[in-house]
């Protein structure tokens, strides 16, 4: 299996920037493109060319660099079918059950839609790795901004159905704050707890917390865990569905 090369780099207030490269094919992917001139800095820091960006959602923090990217690149621009028109500069549509070649990768189509209508994820199974933009986070989730409750919750359990070892590479460091209200939610959770330290740790080091992985979200993500009793207890859910808990929490969350 050829390498693929991820960075990983903090750009805007929280978000992050994530490139993507491929050597022997002489590819670099941009995963969305918050800020034209901090993907600038990351390609050059690397030795990098820009030829692709993949976009996961319309929002600007997430596509506000496409037309400087393009103009400076002529790199193609693949996003969400759904959103084509409110994607500045971009080239090709994609959707669920659709893959592309990415090099060596395949790059497989999620269509992860709630936070926007169109949001979409982008998983490369050879190299256990997932974009999941903004509908998933490390120990919690996007806003629900253009779809119910219902929508997104399907979107979230479509991600907890890849291999449990899937490095998930998410749009911002929200982490500290999830980690928080998450404890507030399920105070039980001894991992949950734990990792909560180590994440305050990390960032107190000015370092990172991601990307995450599916089974470390699966035990601290409280938004993901929809069957704990203690959650389920807490906020009077014990018979609903898994989606009800969810909203429950996202409503608990949104309240901040
Ligand atoms: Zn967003
Ligand atoms: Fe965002």
């Amino acid at each position: 299996m050829a390498k693929l090369e991820i960075h990983q780099f903090p750009c805007l207030a929280d978000n992050y920037g994530v490139l993507l490269h491929d050597a022997d094919a002489g590819l670099t992917a941009s995963i969305d493109a918050p800020d034209a001139d901090a993907v600038h800095r990351a390609l050059s820091e690397k030795g990098w060319t820009l030829t692709h960006i993949l976009t996961t959602h319309h929002h600007a923090d997430h596509t506000g660099g496409n037309e400087a990217l393009k103009a400076s690149t002529g790199c193609t621009i693949i996003g969400p079918m759904a959103e084509a028109e409110r994607i500045p500069a971009m080239d090709r549509g994609v959707g669920e059950g659709e893959s592309f070649q990415f090099g060596s990768a395949q790059v497989h189509v999620l269509d992860t839609p709630g936070h926007t209508a169109g949001h979409i994820a982008y998983w490369i199974p050879a190299h256990a790795t997932a974009f999941v933009g903004d509908t998933l986070f490390a120990m919690g989730c996007g806003r629900v901004l253009e779809g119910n409750y219902q929508t997104m919750w399907a979107s979230l359990a479509k991600l907890v159905r890849l291999p449990a070892a899937t490095r998930l590479y998410c749009g911002h460091e929200y982490t500290v704050a999830n980690g928080q209200f998450g404890l507030r939610v399920e105070p039980g959770n001894t991992a949950l707890k734990a990792r909560l330290d180590e994440v305050e740790a990390l960032r107190a080091a000015g370092k990172p917390t991601l990307p995450t992985r599916l089974d470390r979200e699966l035990e601290t993500n409280v938004f993901l865990r929809t069957r704990s009793p203690e959650i389920r207890r807490r906020l009077g859910l014990a018979t609903a569905e898994d989606w009800q808990v969810f909203g429950a929490v996202r409503d608990l969350k949104n309240k901040g």
